[in-house]
């Protein structure tokens, strides 16, 4: 039950590319909005008040500077003179009324005295600047007919309208980049997704079947490069179908030929040499031979299937490979006595590896087989075994003086069910197996291993196995 809720806790919905574009676009855009509309913003009202608040503290200076000297209708036109510039300068009395400018309707203007005496109270120069019902007042002390006040005072509804419109108008660009952005992203991803649908659609036609199908080159490199990778992989796809097909017509012919021979074997044993004991045991080992080489062919049809699937069972051992080697040739004795193949032998004495010994049998038979299969005329083979001028490698050679192997032809004869086309005689059996499971074997235990071939002149595969010395055995 535990296990059943971690895993449900694991899957997670799958997102699409439309949304998560959208998302990031929609943040980086609101990021980016906030940043420049809201510094703007302040910028502007900051700057705006700073100025205003000079402007008004320098014209209430020098009002208070021309009052001390000036008087009457003359003080009472220069302080109306700010009028034009949108400023009224006020000197009131100490009971709070205007006393300048001259003949002014009280019912018009009317001060918080009281207020204003305590924003004054602590004042180091006794004169302060502040906000209030829409207007910002400048207001100090002077000496004027004997201790007044003067209070310098502009307007603000203008200012705080234009900052409410500003306000507006940041919120409405604010929108507009919003939804272009989501635009944007929508038309971004439709064109980045159109390009995965595309190749996804082409990947489900393949998966049914349609082989000819063409991943078509999407315009930004990386689904190029996907649509790149999805052909080769169709092309193999179509390449290892091709092989099956060969290998069954292969394996099917090579099955036939011995069970027809068994069959028509144990015929003639029957009708016709069953009396005669000599001919009966001639037929029967035909018998018997062909059923070894069906037993073969079945062998290594299994054998590569079980080392794919155990690709790292490999049981490392130190063993004599020379002496191991000779035992393998010995093997081959029965070709050299019936058929004239000779075998040119040149090992150096005790050389000792460490590899998974079994295995390791099966690719130099391989190898063997193969020489002495596709081997030239003079029906010969050379084997050495022979240590490295470092010591610490032992390269096996086997050498043959057949056709070669075209160059074209050198990487796929590694493959599962290769064959060549050309008929050869073939006194050891083949499925084309062979040098798929001595690839397999190799590559498990990490040995180097390859194949140097000249049109006409025979090919030499060989293998580097480490030397170790005869003690080590982990
Ligand atoms: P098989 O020999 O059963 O066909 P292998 O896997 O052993 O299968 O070999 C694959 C193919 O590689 C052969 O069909 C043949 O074309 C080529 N090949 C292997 N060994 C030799 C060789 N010594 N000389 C020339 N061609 C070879």
């Amino acid at each position: 039950m535990k296990s059943e809720n971690n895993w449900q806790k694991k899957i997670k919905p799958l997102k699409s590319i439309n949304l998560v574009l959208l998302k990031y676009f929609l943040i980086l855009a609101a990021i980016l909005i906030l940043l420049v509309e809201v510094s703007c913003f302040i910028i502007v009202s900051n700057t705006s008040e700073a100025r205003t608040r000079e402007r008004l503290t320098h014209i209430g200076m020098e009002v208070a500077a021309v009052s001390r000297t000036s008087d009457g209708a003359a003080l009472s036109d220069y302080l109306r003179s700010f009028r034009l510039e949108g400023v009224n300068v006020y000197i009131l009395s100490s009971d709070g009324k205007v006393i300048q400018p001259l003949n002014i309707d009280e019912a018009d203007v009317t001060f918080d005295l009281d207020g204003i005496k305590k924003r004054l109270a602590n004042r180091p120069r006794n004169s302060v600047v502040y906000s209030e019902n829409n207007h910002m007042n400048y207001a100090t002390t002077v000496d004027y007919n004997g201790g007044s006040y003067l209070v310098v005072n502009c307007s603000m509804v203008i200012f705080n309208d234009s900052m409410n419109k500003l306000l507006v108008y940041f919120i409405l660009v604010g929108v507009i980049v919003l939804l272009v952005t989501a635009l944007i992203s929508y038309s971004v991803s439709q064109k980045l997704s159109s390009g995965i649908r595309n190749l996804s659609a082409t990947a489900v036609r393949f998966s049914k079947g349609e082989l000819d199908v063409n991943f078509t080159h999407a315009e930004y490199k990386e689904l190029a490069d996907l649509s790149d990778t999805l052909n080769s992989v169709r092309d193999e796809v179509k390449k290892s179908g091709d092989f099956q097909r060969e290998i069954l017509a292969n394996v099917s012919h090579d099955l036939k030929t011995p069970l027809t021979m068994i069959k028509a074997y144990a015929s003639m044993v029957r009708e016709i040499s069953g009396d005669n004991p000599e001919k009966r045991d001639k037929h029967l080992q035909v018998i018997i031979d062909e059923a070894d080489r069906l037993a073969g062919l079945v062998n290594d049809v299994l054998n590569v299937s079980k080392l794919t699937s155990n690709l790292d069972e490999i049981n490392f051992k130190v063993f004599n490979l020379t002496e191991f080697l000779y035992g393998i040739i010995n093997k081959f004795e029965y070709l050299q006595e019936t058929q004239g193949y000779s075998l040119m032998v040149d090992v150096d004495a005790n050389l000792y590896t460490r590899a998974d010994e079994e295995k390791i049998g099966q690719v130099i038979y391989n190898l063997l087989g193969n020489a002495v299969n596709y081997t030239g005329e003079d029906k010969t083979v050379y084997i050495s075994l022979k240590k490295s001028l470092t010591e610490d490698r032992i390269k096996l050679s086997v050498r043959d003086t057949g056709k070669g192997i075209d160059k074209e032809e050198l990487a796929d004869i590694w493959n599962r069910y290769y064959r060549s086309k050309d008929s050869h005689s073939r006194p050891v059996k083949g499925t084309g197996l062979g040098l798929n499971i001595v690839k397999i074997i190799l590559e498990n235990h990490s040995f180097d291993f390859g194949v140097d071939s000249e049109k006409g002149k025979g090919s030499t595969f060989w293998v580097d196995f480490p030397s170790v010395p005869e003690e080590i055995n982990a």
